[in-house]
């Protein structure tokens, strides 16, 4: 068959590089130029699923590692402190692992896609893996949560070497500390207030820390069940471009690759259908709802952790059976804990 994939981030770039493999005819189409190109993130997830993925491309996941963690320290604004184990956590080179996957890819760089211009009709299908731009499927019909994010790469950094976050008030967001290889680190926040507490507070505890450069770009949070429509005509949405984050973390990696393994599954069996895609979807990601509810109530103000119980034991649940796949314990101590403190 004959896929555009639109948008070469960590979804288009796996779909790419999977297409590929099984000989369909593959068109790329990227915003930026190349030597522009560069996937703002903080680069962490879970090594167990980021193996599971290279594997299936042909890649060996233990070569793009750059940080192991052990711990993920929470700071809480009540001026406690708590911890996580990590269980698979790491950072990794995701440019050269997503520049990997495009090896060998005819991509067509400085390209700004959009309704109006692109010639869809050349296509069986259209992959709209634009992100959070979600440049070629209609506007949401649910209003959306979007987090305002921004993060320095920096270097030097001599004393920091476990990744850590600062929860906000009302969890409107977090800072975070995430370790990277050779002294460098992403340093960052997402804050629906946009004051970005912590940020100042990291500067001041490692004064020799230097920023190499400042990126950043809104997150979406709004889970799958209420970014429809998911496809339209021969599009198809993949990644966060249909609402893959894990809304409590604004953890997006994983739940992009899961959305392209199931749409890649799909169409391997020749299974594919709109219906199909969103069923198997939702049956994966259906529970994001749930969490982007909690988060919602939190927001609010309105979340009462004895009221609630029903709702988060079910998210608890949900993160339990996937500890390895999130990368670190879940605890319902510690997930009370942290509402609580919010
Ligand atoms: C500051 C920050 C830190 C983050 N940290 C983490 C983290 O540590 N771990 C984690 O799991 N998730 C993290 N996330 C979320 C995660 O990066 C995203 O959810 C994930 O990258 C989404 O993948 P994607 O392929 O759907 O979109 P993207 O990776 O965003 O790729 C979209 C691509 O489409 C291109 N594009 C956009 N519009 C057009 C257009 N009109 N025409 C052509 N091309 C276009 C873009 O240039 C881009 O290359 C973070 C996000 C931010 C903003």
């Amino acid at each position: 068959m004959k896929f555009a994939i639109v948008g070469a981030g960590v979804a288009g770039s796996f779909m790419a590089s999977m297409l590929k493999q099984k000989n369909h005819n593959i068109e790329v189409f990227e915003l930026y130029k190349k030597e522009q190109h560069f996937p703002v993130c903080a680069w962490g997830a879970s090594r167990h699923m980021l193996s599971h993925f290279s594997e299936m491309a042909g890649l060996n996941f233990d070569d793009y590692i750059f940080h192991v963690g052990q711990r993920i320290g929470i700071r809480l604004p009540n001026g406690k402190n708590d911890y996580l184990n990590c269980m698979g956590l790491v950072t990794y080179d995701k440019k050269r692992w997503e520049d990997d996957l495009l090896n060998g890819v005819n991509i067509n760089y400085d390209v700004r896609c959009t309704k109006e211009n692109f010639p869809f009709h050349k296509y069986d299908y259209v992959l709209d893996c634009t992100g959070f731009h979600r440049s070629l499927l209609p506007k949401p019909k649910e209003e959306e949560l979007i987090i305002p994010a921004w993060e320095y790469l920096v270097d030097n950094v001599h004393d920091a070497d476990e990744f850590y976050i600062l929860g906000y008030k009302n969890a409107t967001g977090y800072f975070w500390f995430f370790p990277l290889n050779n002294g460098r680190a992403y340093v960052g926040a997402g804050d629906m207030n946009r004051i970005y507490l912590g940020v100042d507070e990291f500067f001041k505890e490692n004064p020799t820390a230097r920023i190499l450069t400042k990126i950043g770009r809104p997150i979406r949070i709004t889970p799958p069940t209420r970014m429809e429509p998911l496809t339209n005509g021969n599009v198809i949405g993949v990644g966060e471009s249909v609402g893959c984050v894990f809304p409590l973390l604004g953890e997006g990696i994983i739940p992009s690759l899961i959305c392209s393994e199931i749409l890649l599954d799909l169409f391997e069996n020749k299974e594919y259908s709109d219906k199909e895609y969103r069923k198997r979807l939702f049956k994966k990601l259906g529970y994001y709802d749930e969490v982007y509810k909690v988060i919602r109530l939190k927001m609010a103000g309105k979340l009462n952790t004895v009221k609630h119980f029903k709702i988060l034991y079910k998210l608890y649940r949900n993160m339990k059976k996937e500890e390895r796949r999130f990368g670190f314990e879940v605890s319902m101590e510690k997930l009370l804990n942290l509402l609580n403190s919010l």
